[in-house]
């Protein structure tokens, strides 16, 4: 199955996921035709954490520098106990560190990242945007795929890329494996400025408070004008719900066991909302014919380990290496599955393990936790996270 690269590649979704497919596809020559729902480009106002494998990917995709600039770069990872208020451990992020994984850890304003990623798309000439291009669904011959617009309008292309997120049209067509799974954690997001949070809190790391069955994450973000607050409670919440605003009380009902130090955090915030969350089973099926799968629409997970986005670049690097390196594009998409499907699997299921063993356990288990986290050293963290953060971008060639 040969294309010419005269056809552009379809690319359903304009997410992190789906501008870096544009991306690594414009810097082996491809052109790509981005079709995004929303009437405008754009990512919710949260801050997300960014690995050294995010960084590689950056290099790759032309955006170094640019991301590297908007990036505040913390100190630790903190482990806090939300029973007691004492550190459990830390990862040390500094030179060693950075010198073991070849790039920093760092965090972001989505809206940041997703601009650095926007304006390098709209600087190409090879990829086209387009807004208010809801796909729907797709068609395919021996030549070429047909992407279906809500609006009616058909686009041809040589390939199509779903990279339409948790509840992705394309995934419907490619698998028929259903809504994804409610995991029953409810998560709160607020964003708030320094001045607000606490003084004795202010710390450059990002730090997770851990409590029987809810956990609260904060870090710094955007020079330090702000804080990202994220608090989760597994409260079995049966329906998916995404972007509900809610109050402070409502936010801090599940919190009331949780030491007083950890619960004033929640009390800071302003204009929370809620999601439920949703992940799935890894599911091997990535590919049908002409149309590939990337980011959330191929392996959604949830957020523990902080590597949904990270993971969705480094799909959208390997599916640039693989589209130059093999001129048969069957060949190219399956060996980019082959090498993604096992890779993004382990991180989908050990975000729940973590979700389970490290953020939200009570009692013994919460004991044992303690126990087995604090007499690690730097050298076995590291060591433990060599296969997430260490591979450069992964990519075997
Ligand atoms: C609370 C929380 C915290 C997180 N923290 C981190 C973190 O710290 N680090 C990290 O790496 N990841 C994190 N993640 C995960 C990360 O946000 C996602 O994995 C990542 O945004 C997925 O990107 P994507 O482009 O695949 O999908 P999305 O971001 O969902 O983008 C999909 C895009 O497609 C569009 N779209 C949807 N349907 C269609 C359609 N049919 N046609 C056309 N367009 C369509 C949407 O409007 C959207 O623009 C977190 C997630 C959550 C929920």
């Amino acid at each position: 199955m040969a294309a010419s690269r005269a056809q552009p590649i379809l690319i359903a979704g304009g997410g992190i996921g789906g501008l870096a497919a544009a991306l690594g596809l414009a810097q082996k020559g491809f052109r790509s035709i981005l079709l995004e729902k929303a009437s405008s480009l754009g990512e919710i106002g949260a801050g997300i954490q960014l690995g050294p494998n995010a960084f590689h990917a950056f290099d790759y995709l032309g955006v170094g520098e640019a991301a590297r600039n908007m990036a505040v770069y913390i100190d630790q990872l903190r482990l806090m106990d939300a029973l007691t208020a004492e550190e459990i451990c830390h990862v040390d992020l500094h030179e060693a560190f950075r010198a073991r994984f070849g790039n920093p850890y760092a965090v972001v304003h989505r809206g940041d990242l997703h601009g650095v990623l926007l304006k390098a798309c709209r600087d190409s000439d090879l990829i086209e945007l387009r807004v208010s291009s809801e796909v729907t669904g797709y068609g395919q011959d021996g030549s070429s795929v047909t992407a279906r617009l809500a609006n009616g309008e058909r686009v041809a292309g040589s390939l199509l890329i779903g990279a339409d997120g948790l509840w992705s049209n394309v995934r419907k067509q490619v698998t028929g494996d259903g809504p994804p799974r409610v995991s029953g954690h409810t998560t709160y997001r607020s964003v708030i400025p320094t001045e607000q949070m606490p003084e004795d809190l202010r710390w450059n790391a990002a730090t997770l408070w851990a409590g029987p069955k809810c956990h609260i994450v904060h870090y710094p973000l955007s020079g330090w004008k702000v804080f990202n607050l994220v608090v989760t409670y597994h409260n079995d919440a049966p329906e998916p719900v995404a972007g509900k605003p809610v109050s402070n009380e409502e936010v801090l009902q599940g919190f009331g066991h949780i030491h007083e130090r950890a619960q004033s955090i929640i009390r800071h915030g302003t204009n929370w909302r809620l999601w439920v969350l949703c992940d799935r089973d890894p599911m091997e099926r990535w590919i049908d014919g002409r149309v590939a799968l990337l980011g959330d629409a191929a392996h959604p997970m949830l957020q523990y380990f902080a590597q949904g986005a990270c993971q969705a670049m480094e799909d959208a690097v390997c599916l640039s290496h693989m589209m130059a390196e093999y001129e048969d594009h069957a060949v190219a998409l399956e060996q980019y599955r082959a090498q993604r499907f096992p890779h993004t699997a382990r991180v989908q299921l050990l975000s729940r393990a973590i979700g389970e063993h490290i953020y939200h356990p009570a009692g013994e288990h919460a004991r044992l936790r303690n126990a087995i986290m604090s007499a690690k050293s730097q050298e076995e963290w590291f060591g433990d996270l060599a296969w997430i953060y260490g591979g450069g971008t992964g990519v075997k060639r």
